[in-house]
Formats: structure tokens, sequence, C-alpha cells
């Protein structure tokens, strides 16, 4: 296995979500402390643009998490391997999905519980 393709993949992963997260926290309203009265005349609007933003935030946040993990298990030498079996994950998968911690067979024993 290449883990240096796997690495160069995780870090240019890993920035794009960090720019993604900046410009999140920039658009939300909210994230303006001295705007986010809560009643202003479009609040509703603001509410539901600041909900809307945070749940994508908190996705990214969780896949960054996840791509630093994957980064992580690169540098002690575990990567590409199953955190819940131990068993080899396919290259496949990993191409698609640098930062997976789980085999596919595991990973879909976890969707299904
Ligand atoms: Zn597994």
């Amino acid at each position: 296995m290449n883990l240096e393709h796997f690495k160069v993949k995780l870090k240019a992963e890993k920035e794009n979500l960090e720019k993604e997260i900046k410009y999140y926290q920039k658009e939300d309203p909210y994230s303006d402390k001295t705007r986010a009265t809560g009643i202003s005349e479009d609040g509703i609007t603001e509410t539901e643009e600041h909900d809307r933003l945070s749940a994508t935030k908190t996705e990214l946040e969780k896949t960054l998490t996840e791509v630093e993990a994957a980064l992580a298990r690169l540098e002690q030498g575990k990567f590409g391997k199953c955190s819940n079996c131990g068993n080899q994950i396919s290259e496949e998968r990993l191409d698609i999905m640098p930062s997976a911690s789980l085999c596919l067979s595991c990973q879909q024993k976890q969707v299904r519980a």
C-alpha cells in the first residue's frame, strides 16, 4: 500500500475541511455576537440559517476529526487497519474514503446496529 498517496490525500482533505469550517463560521449570523440578539426583525430567518449552517459545520468538524485520526494512525503505522476487527481495509475503500477506520463489513454492522 502506498502510504504516501493516502497521506497526501488526507492532508489535502484536512486543509479543505478547515477552510470550509472557517467559511461556515464566518457565514453563520450567530457567530457575530454583537448582532445576535435573537429578536431581530429577520430573527426567524437568522435562526434557520444558523441551524442549517451549524448542522453543516458540525458534520464538517466530525469529518475533520476522522481525517485527523486517520493521519495519526498513518504516523503510528496503523493506517488501513479496521479499528474493530483488525482486518486490513481494502485499498479501494480507502481510496474513496481515506479516513475510514472500519472495514466494510464492520461498517455495515455498525449502520445496522
Ligand atoms: Zn472490521
